[in-house]
């Protein structure tokens, strides 16, 4: 093979992890931001259900004090009932117990009704904790992870960075790596293998007088479609039939 060619397709595969590694690189702070964007969902749900706890309380409070004052109206009034003359006062005495005793079952309901609301609060702080402490767990190992790969992407560019230079002052026709980089810039790769007379790359069938210079490999031939530049890789011989069950001949060519 022409060695610049094969320089060519050496340099396509430096170029492809070189580009798979400059992905990683760039993707990574997306990964970091999405997995920040999760512990903060998590932190904020806690939030929420504690907020939900501390208002659950101030409520309570709130109910305890109209239910003190109703209980103690209700005792005022039973104790002025005591100290009635008249049967008409008696009957209006009788009215306001009656009135003051609805409103402290009112406000008794209202406690249970709070106590309620107090038990599913705190299961969902304790379901926002887990989901909480879960979410830090997966945080922290997937950024581990995040950062050993971009540690990995960095040492990878930087092979690659070296190589390409080694590759590019090898090459004998300084041209052509120009050439490549044009091709490789508007079209992602620059080399294509080229088989049974097509462009594997762009499916194009080549010229018979085209893929008859491809198939030779000694030159810089250019897809006429694709404009990657082509080269030709034998197919593998297809492997010799199993023996039969008898052994090989000990002298049987490799
Ligand atoms: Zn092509």
């Amino acid at each position: 093979m022409l060695p610049d060619l094969e320089r060519l397709i050496e340099l396509q595969e430096i170029e492809t992890r070189a580009g798979a590694a400059a992905r990683a690189i760039a993707e990574a702070p997306a990964r970091v931001a999405a997995l920040d964007a999760l512990l903060l969902g998590a932190t904020t749900a806690l939030a929420a259900a504690k907020q939900a706890l501390a208002d659950n309380q101030a409520a309570r409070r709130s109910i305890d004090k109209d239910l003190l004052s109703a209980q103690q109206r209700q005792s005022k009034y039973k104790e002025q009932l005591m100290a009635v003359k008249t049967n008409d006062e008696y009957h209006a005495m009788q009215h306001q117990i009656t009135a003051v005793g609805a409103e402290v079952g009112q406000f008794e309901e209202k406690v249970l009704i709070n106590m309620m609301e107090a038990d599913e609060v705190n299961a969902a702080i304790k379901k926002a904790e887990a989901a909480l402490k879960a979410a830090q767990a997966k945080v922290a190992a997937e950024r581990a992870v995040i950062e050993q790969e971009v540690a990995a992407s960095q040492g990878v560019a930087a092979e690659c960075a070296t190589a390409r230079a080694g590759v590019v002052a090898a090459m004998a026709d300084k041209g052509i790596v120009e050439t490549f980089m044009r091709i490789a810039k508007v079209r992602g790769t620059a080399v294509a293998r080229a088989e049974q007379e097509r462009c594997t790359v762009c499916q194009v069938r080549l010229r018979p007088a085209v893929f008859v210079n491809v198939l030779k490999n000694d030159q810089i031939v250019q897809c006429d479609s694709c404009n990657r530049i082509l080269y030709f890789v034998a197919p593998a011989k297809p492997a010799a039939p199993a023996a039969p069950a008898a052994p090989a001949a000990p002298d049987a060519p490799a």
